[in-house]
């Protein structure tokens, strides 16, 4: 079932990469492994697959110990961090794409234990979306993060309100993607199971995909 749903992903991705005129290779796919079990890490690693995204600290903390080495893995932290668990996230994972403060980049820069990746989380609706930094505080936050040795700036990340039509997307996977431009970033994390075509289109670089692959997450 993950194998037949990876390949029904892989088309989409492909045509979207046909239409915009991109390389498949141009866009990174992370299987969003949340609420599923290590298994789920386990099997997407078998088909290939070597980007997972988790969005809790404490979640990915259980499952961690119950993998073997994965080589070549990189795990994601695409969730909100609090602060009290960024000694924790630094250690378990690649790459924070949820930084959205100067004071939690210094935090992360404290207690990584060597290099960083990570992306500027961007609030683009005043609705729903509770973290993420606004677009007028980007140029400071951006400097904060220079100024941190161990963090290695890629880019921006963005979770628009959710909705049915992919097409209500587009605005923001647009808009950030023009954010990105104007501070030469250049990594774009943008586009979900429903909508990650138009953020293709729209030049995102890394996608999250979970339910498309694993199929819908039952609230524990
Ligand atoms: C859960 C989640 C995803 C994956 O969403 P799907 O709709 O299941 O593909 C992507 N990004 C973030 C930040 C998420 O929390």
């Amino acid at each position: 079932m993950l194998a037949e749903n990876l390949s029904q992903v892989e088309e989409r991705i492909h045509a979207a990469c046909a239409r915009a005129g991109r390389s498949r290779s141009s866009v990174t796919l992370i299987a969003v492994t949340k609420v599923f079990p290590a298994q789920a890490i386990l099997d997407a690693y078998a088909l290939g697959l070597r980007d997972f995204g988790e969005n809790y600290v404490q979640e990915f903390d259980a499952k961690a110990p119950t993998l073997p080495g994965l080589p070549g893995a990189r795990f994601h932290l695409i969730g909100h961090l609090q602060s009290n668990k960024s000694r924790r996230a630094a250690e378990l994972f690649q790459v924070i794409q949820t930084v959205d403060s100067p004071k939690l980049a210094q935090r992360i820069q404290e207690q990584a234990c060597g290099p960083m990746e990570v992306f500027l989380e961007v609030k683009l609706s005043a609705e729903e979306a509770k973290h993420g930094a606004p677009p007028e505080e980007l140029p400071q936050l951006m400097e904060a993060v220079r100024g941190c040795s161990r963090l290695a700036l890629s880019g921006l990340m963005t979770m628009p309100p959710w909705s049915e039509d992919p097409e209500q997307s587009r605005p923001y996977f647009r808009r950030l993607r023009e954010l990105a431009e104007a501070h030469h970033l250049p990594a774009l994390s943008m586009g979900m199971s429903n909508d990650f075509e138009a953020a293709i289109e729209e030049g995102a670089t890394h996608i999250r995909v979970g339910t498309a692959l694993f199929g819908r997450r039952v609230k524990r």
